[in-house]
């Protein structure tokens, strides 16, 4: 027998083993790498953690993800790491059950079962983020909608859902630390591009990594200057839907321009 042919004899074996096996427990745990992410990828993952940093929109916690290029199955984020700290050498694969695909003894964050469900729940969206940016708590909390006040947040239009854990789960920690919490969150995000998350921060979507830290910046910068507009006392006019509409659309062509001027800032560090 020459080698090739032992070695197909000898793999043809091993398969007909596993079929007489149980399934395994989770059969993610065994999920082979889609192989190496797109390098430009990388490097825009990592820039968007530190820009998000830089915007005030996280700190020491907090998480950002995309997209695996070459999977839709898998995603991209950092071990568990302050998003500062986060280099290319920290990004690990992820499956959407929220397991590592190749951990190599590297902790994950608790919280990675938000981005795997909403990669699941949402095929067309290409990057994820987690914040407890300081200025959305308050509207989480409040029973006050959080609406969009000048053309930079006309994402919000579609208006912005609080997720409340305890419906789901009782009393909680607060940590979306389990695929059905993840999965209840992704629910109430539904379509829209931000879920709010009460007492805890926020989720957001985009198509991409510039969009999704667009979004969670001027989220942040809205829920702000809303709050000030409210304490002024008079009657805050926000953008109607159809100004929403054509500022988005007007904006969303642009997006580029902030991306690279926060990429390059937080990248010459
Ligand atoms: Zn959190």
């Amino acid at each position: 027998m020459s080698d090739v042919t032992r070695r197909r004899f000898v793999t043809g074996g091993a398969l007909a083993l596993a079929w007489a096996l149980p399934a395994p427990r989770r059969a993610s745990a065994q999920s082979a790498s889609a192989g190496p992410a797109n390098a430009q990828l990388i490097e825009d993952l990592v820039a968007a953690n530190r820009i998000l940093v830089d915007q005030g929109v996280v700190d020491g916690y907090g998480h950002v993800s995309a997209r695996h290029d070459r999977d839709p199955n898998r995603f991209l984020m950092s071990r568990s790491l302050a998003p500062e700290l986060v280099t290319a050498a920290d990004i690990m694969e992820y499956d959407l059950d929220g397991e590592p695909v190749n951990s190599r003894g590297r902790t994950s964050y608790l919280e990675r079962f938000i981005h795997s469900e909403i990669y699941r729940a949402r095929p067309e969206i290409r990057a994820v983020v987690h914040n407890h940016s300081p200025s959305v708590i308050p509207f989480g909390a409040t029973g006050v909608p959080l609406r969009p006040l000048y053309h930079m947040s006309a994402f919000l239009a579609d208006g912005v859902p609080v997720w409340d854990i305890r419906a789901a789960a009782g009393d909680t920690d607060m940590l979306v630390r389990t695929p059905a919490l993840g999965r209840a969150l992704a629910q109430a995000l539904g379509t829209r591009a931000v879920v709010l998350m009460r007492g805890h921060g926020a989720a957001v979507v985009g198509t991409g990594l510039p969009q999704a830290v667009f979004r969670s910046v001027y989220t942040e910068v809205n829920a702000r200057l809303q709050a000030q507009a409210m304490a002024l006392g008079g009657t805050v006019t926000y953008l109607s839907a159809e100004e929403a509409r054509r500022a988005e659309a007007s904006i969303g062509g642009t997006l580029g321009r902030p991306w690279e001027l926060w990429k390059r800032k937080a990248l010459s560090r």
